[in-house]
C-alpha cells in the first residue's frame, strides 16, 4: 500500500484544504506512522518579542505550496515513509514549567509508537522537554544545533527554564553527548566575551557565523557527519540562524546570518546521519509580514524530512 501522500494541487486548490503540514492527512496520534509532524504553539519561554505561539499554524499554511518530490536532490520522502500531522501539543499557556512537562509526556507517547517526531515551534524552550523524551529512548544523543544563539544561559531572570537555556540544561542532565554537539551559526553580541567558550570547554563543537560567511556548507556538513558517525542525532534548527534579510519573522533577530542556500546546503549535506528527530523553532508570524519566514521554515522542515533514514532517492 502506498504511504500517505500530501493532498495535490490538482485535487484541491492549494489555498484550500486542510491546514496540516504539506496538507498531509491529519492523525489523532502517531500510531503506525514513521514520521509524525507535530506543532508546539508556545511563546511563553521567549525573552524579547513574542509571537511564536502562532508559528505552527503559519508554517502549516505556507507548507501548502510544497510538492512531494525534491527536485534538487531526488528525495521522495512520501514514497518511503508513512507521514501524517498529529496536530499540536496542548501546552498550558499560563505556565511554562507545566508546559514543559506536557511536552515530554506528548513526545514519550510519540516515541513509544515508534514514530520520528518533526516539530514545528514554538520558542526554543521546547527542545529541552523533547530531548528528555528522546534521551529516554535513545540515550544521550548527538546534536546539530543551528542558531544565532548558544542558548546555554545559566538562568534568565532567575528562571532555569526559558528559550535561552535549553542546551545548558540538556548538557547538565546528560541528554546529549557533548563531544558530538555541533552549534552552528552563532554570532552577535554577548553578555561576556566568553559566552561561546564555556560550551567549547564541555566538548561542544562551536562554529561561529564568521567562520562560514560566504562559504558553501557542504564541506562543514561532511565534517559534522564524519565526527558524529552512527550515533543517534537530533537536529534543532532555530530560524534565527538565518540572516534577518531572509527570515525576519523571529523573536530575537541577529544580523550577518546564514543565507537560505547555506541553510539548505547544510541540511542536504547531513544525509546519512542516524537522525531520530528534528525541530524548526522560533518562527514568529506577527513579525513575518511577507510570510517568507514561515515559507522558509516549511521548506527547511521538508529538507530535513528528505534526509531521514529510509527516504528513497530517485
Ligand atoms: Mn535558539
Ligand atoms: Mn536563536
Amino acid at each position: 500500500m502506498m504511504p500517505n501522500q500530501p493532498l495535490g494541487g490538482n485535487e484541491m486548490p492549494r489555498f484550500g484544504g486542510p491546514n496540516t503540514f504539506m496538507r498531509l492527512p491529519a492523525a489523532k496520534d502517531a500510531e503506525g506512522l514513521d514520521v509524525a509532524f507535530v506543532g508546539v504553539p508556545m511563546d511563553i519561554g521567549a525573552s524579547w518579542r513574542s509571537g511564536t505561539r502562532f508559528g505552527p499554524k503559519a508554517i502549516r499554511a505556507e507548507s501548502a505550496m510544497l510538492r512531494p518530490y525534491n527536485m534538487g536532490t531526488g528525495a521522495a520522502p512520501f514514497d518511503g515513509l508513512q507521514c501524517a500531522d498529529i496536530g499540536d501539543v496542548a501546552i498550558n499557556t499560563f505556565d511554562l514549567k507545566d508546559s514543559v512537562l506536557r511536552i515530554t509526556k506528548a513526545y514519550d507517547a510519540i516515541l513509544t509508537s515508534g514514530a520520528l517526531p518533526m516539530t514545528m515551534g514554538g520558542d526554543h524552550t521546547l527542545t529541552l522537554p523533547i530531548l528528555r523524551a528522546i534521551a529516554k529512548k535513545h540515550g544521550p544523543v548527538a546534536l546539530v544545533h543551528v542558531d544565532a544563539h548558544a542558548d546555554i544561559n545559566e538562568h534568565m531572570f532567575g528562571e532555569a527554564i526559558a528559550h535561552g537555556t535549553p542546551f545548558r540544561r540538556a548538557y547538565e542532565e546528560g541528554l546529549i553527548n557533548p563531544q558530538k554537539v555541533w552549534q552552528i551559526g552563532l554570532r552577535g553580541t554577548g553578555y561576556t566575551a566568553e559566552d561561546f567558550n564555556e560550551a567549547r570547554g564541555w566538548g561542544f563543537n562551536v562554529v561561529q557565523a564568521e567562520e562560514i560567511w560566504q562559504k558553501p556548507l557542504g564541506p562543514l556538513a561532511e565534517q559534522v557527519k564524519a565526527q558524529i558517525g552512527e550515533t543517534p542525532v537530533y537536529i534543532t534548527y532555530d530560524i534565527d540562524s538565518l540572516d534577518p534579510a531572509y527570515a525576519p519573522g523571529t523573536g530575537t533577530p541577529e544580523i550577518c546570518g546564514l543565507t537560505t542556500p547555506q541553510a539548505v546546503q547544510l541540511i542536504r549535506g547531513l544525509r546519512g546521519l542516524n537522525i531520530v528527530g528534528c525541530d524548526l523553532v522560533e518562527v514568529s508570524p506577527p513579525y513575518d509580514t511577507s510570510g517568507n519566514t514561515a515559507l522558509t521554515a516549511a521548506n527547511l522542515l521538508y529538507e530535513m524530512l528528505c534526509i531521514l533514514p529510509g527516504v528513497p532517492v530517485r
